[in-house]
């Protein structure tokens, strides 16, 4: 269960996000939607720790976030979530070395053999079996947001963060993408916070979808954004519409 109360965020004197209250039961999937510059980023970095609230506070199944960056969180961005110079499987690989010991190098001999072993079987999942031994660069936008999704699971996070991870990609491969999404979300019980500018996709996906606004110009340094609306959807129906 993620709590957030009464969340504040300022930067200098220009307040990005004010008043954020939300309570987010365990296995939702949160579609977070609102104008360029009202504060999405900065809120799914608030949830990775990677930014501190000025005011309020925000609690995973009662406890308050850390301060460093925990590894049961995984995240994906628009692009550039995975390493270039690594191919597939060693990026899928390196995700579970963060979760396992965070931060303290590589592994060898069996450990290794095992993660790639691991990495193996989580790229088959998101239907990349046949390109374990490829770099990035040498995938399609798609296939590169299947790795990077892959390389977020190899952690086992609880909570998975995606910042617009499907922005990029053309409408027929956005489609199989999402149910992808779906799939990985059902079978993995984690909770999911999507930001989108697609009002369709967030919809779709979502069993909650929160809305913020931005405030006028004029007020920009003074007010911050809020929440415009917050829709609790049937978990079960997308579910049910597709697979
Ligand atoms: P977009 O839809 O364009 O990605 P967003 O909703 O993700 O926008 P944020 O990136 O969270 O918006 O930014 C919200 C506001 O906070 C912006 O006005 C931005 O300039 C400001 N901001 C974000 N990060 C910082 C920072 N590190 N220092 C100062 N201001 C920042
Ligand atoms: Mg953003």
């Amino acid at each position: 269960r993620v709590e957030v109360r009464n969340l504040w965020k300022e930067y200098g004197d220009q307040v990005v996000l004010e008043r954020i209250t939300m309570d987010v039961a365990p296995h939702s999937f949160v579609s977070l939607v609102g104008p360029s510059g009202c504060g999405k980023s900065t809120f799914l970095r608030m949830l990775l720790s990677q930014e501190k609230p000025t005011r309020g506070s925000i609690l995973v199944d009662g406890q308050p976030l850390a301060d460093e960056p925990q590894p049961d969180r995984g995240v994906v961005f628009q692009k550039y979530s995975v390493f270039p110079h690594l191919t597939a499987v060693e990026n899928v690989a390196l995700g579970q070395e963060f979760a396992r010991a965070p931060f303290t190098g590589r592994l060898f001999g069996r450990a290794r053999r095992a993660a790639l072993h691991e990495a193996g079987a989580l790229l088959e999942g998101v239907g990349l079996g046949d390109a374990r031994g490829k770099y990035p660069a040498q995938l399609s936008g798609g296939m590169q947001q299947r790795l990077a999704i892959a390389q977020a699971l190899a952690r086992k996070p609880r909570i998975l963060l995606l910042d617009e991870p499907f922005g990029a990609l053309d409408p027929g491969i956005r489609a199989d993408i999402h149910d992808l999404m779906l799939s990985v979300w059902w079978d993995t019980r984690m909770t999911v916070f999507m930001v989108s500018h697609d009002l369709r996709e967030a919809f779709y996906l979502g069993t909650r979808v929160v809305a913020f606004d931005r405030p006028t110009e004029k007020d920009a340094s003074r007010f911050g954004a809020r929440i415009t609306f917050d829709i609790a959807l049937d978990p079960a129906a997308p579910i049910k519409e597709r697979l």
